[in-house]
């Protein structure tokens, strides 16, 4: 970062000021983010978490922001404001101060609950996934108050507790709190970087669509020498229905399934052609060497612009050992179809419906969930100021990523609040979120303060067109 490129951003003196305080704090930024990883906050086994709202809340109040603890059917969510710049943009910051269990305890080479730094990281249970991350974004508006006396738009701080267990309230939550949340733009700092270490924007995130089918034959499971011929087999059944659904070529054969698929524009198509790829590493590392039909599809279209139509467990007769003569009464299978914009999963449901009642209209199918995509343009006016921040922070421009593989509920900031979302990781690739010796390189800590703090000067006067 050059102090040309620093003069190019917004209130440049005074962000120049900020980052220079962010530098300063180092030790009491770290002593902060402690006594949050020391606190267990299991959503999944109800361990610590009322303990971790408090400690959010002292956080923020601490930080200059007006703080409460807003209570949920489940775990409290944690709301701060501090709204002082009439005029300006409203940053609207997501985070979660829930953890996944630190089990197998064995395998972790500190307590989990114990931080600890060591070769450059910090050790513990959700210093990544998502205290490190959200604390971040909190201290970066700090050395802004805490240097100019102000923040240089509005920031608004939301911290639910139920993320690891799938946020079931938090929806309902936004939903019923659309005035208090509302924003121009929503900042999201989890998930991780690429091997490369180089910071990224990610502009969405696929949605989810999980359905069961089940094919009934006889009434009971029979002997397939006494009654083969004679007793229709459902697994068979469920095999030629979903041959009809999905082609050896990789291409899914529903009607309409399709329809909505995004073509690739050419700016969509040079943001994918600039993400870092090692193909054939990445393959190694999951023991192949060939990709999935239809082999010439580049790597990232498959998990950013393809929808996927996938067989995520099978289940019919005697799969045992040894072996069993058997002709089922019964054959189940469960499909997840990730979706891609502007794909809509209720849609999507309704043509498989009507795709199996046409070509087996015994079979039931189920409802098991859906997630529905969301991505927010590559040319948003609003991702100019958060390319900027991460650039200041890192001192490395960002690559865009216009969609993650995975499925977040994030929809929920589009859909009630109108507002778009973008998410930038500050995690380092090997975080080992969810397993043992979960970490965070400090220095990837470090600046994720100077781009939160960068973000607020570079957001001034960015208000969202509507
Ligand atoms: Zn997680």
């Amino acid at each position: 970062m050059t102090s040309a490129d620093l003069a190019s951003l917004p209130l440049d003196g005074q962000l120049a000021e900020v980052l220079a305080a962010c530098g300063r704090n180092r030790e009491r930024d770290l002593a902060d983010l402690f006594r949050l990883l020391a606190q267990p906050s299991i959503s999944a086994q109800g361990i610590g978490v009322d303990e971790c709202s408090e400690l959010v809340r002292d956080l923020l109040e601490r930080s200059g922001f007006a703080a409460r603890i807003m209570a949920t059917p489940g775990a409290p969510v944690v709301y701060g404001e501090r709204c002082n710049a009439p005029g300006q943009p409203t940053l609207l910051i997501y985070g979660h101060y829930d953890v996944q269990p630190a089990d197998p305890l064995e395998a972790w080479d500190s307590p989990p609950f114990e931080p600890t730094i060591r070769d450059g990281r910090i050790w513990a249970r959700g210093v990544a996934d998502n205290k490190g991350q959200f604390v971040a974004n909190v201290l970066g508006a700090r050395a802004w108050l805490e240097t100019v006396g102000e923040l240089p738009i509005n920031v608004k701080v939301v911290v639910e507790g139920e993320e690891e267990s799938g946020s079931p309230n938090f929806p309902a939550f936004v939903a019923a709190n659309r005035d208090l949340l509302a924003a121009d733009l929503v900042y999201v700092s989890d998930g991780q970087v690429f091997e490369t270490h180089q910071p990224i924007v990610e502009f969405g995130n696929r949605g989810m669509l999980y359905i069961e089918l089940v094919a009934h034959g006889p009434s009971r499971d029979l002997h397939s020498g006494n009654f083969g011929g004679v007793a229709p087999n459902p697994a068979w059944t469920l095999v030629h229905l979903l041959a009809t659904m999905f082609s050896p070529d990789g291409e899914i054969l529903v009607p309409g399934v399709l329809d909505a698929v995004r073509p690739v524009t050419p700016e969509l198509r040079t943001a994918l052609d600039a993400i870092p790829l090692d193909e054939a590493a990445a393959l190694a590392d999951i023991g192949l060497t060939e990709k999935a039909a239809p082999k010439d599809l580049p790597y990232y279209d498959r998990l950013m612009v393809r929808p996927t139509m996938n067989i995520a467990g099978f289940t019919s007769g005697y799969g045992g050992a040894g072996s069993k003569t058997v002709l089922p009464a019964e054959a189940r299978v469960k499909m997840d179809l990730r979706l891609v914009p502007n794909q809509d999963p209720a849609v999507i449901y309704d043509q498989i419906r009507a795709h199996v009642a046409a070509h087996a209209p015994g079979v039931e199918i189920l409802h098991h969930g859906a997630m529905e995509p969301v991505a927010v343009a590559l040319d948003s006016p609003l991702a100019a100021p958060v390319r900027r921040a991460v650039e200041v922070g890192f001192g490395v421009a960002p690559v865009d990523v216009p969609m993650v593989g995975g499925s977040l509920p994030s929809a929920v900031w589009p859909k009630e609040l109108g507002v778009p979302a973008i998410v930038v990781p500050y995690g380092n690739a090997d975080q080992a979120n969810h397993s043992p010796n979960e970490n965070m390189i400090t220095e990837r800590f470090y600046a994720g303060i100077r781009t939160s703090a960068a973000l607020l000067g570079a957001m001034v006067g960015q208000n969202r067109q509507i």
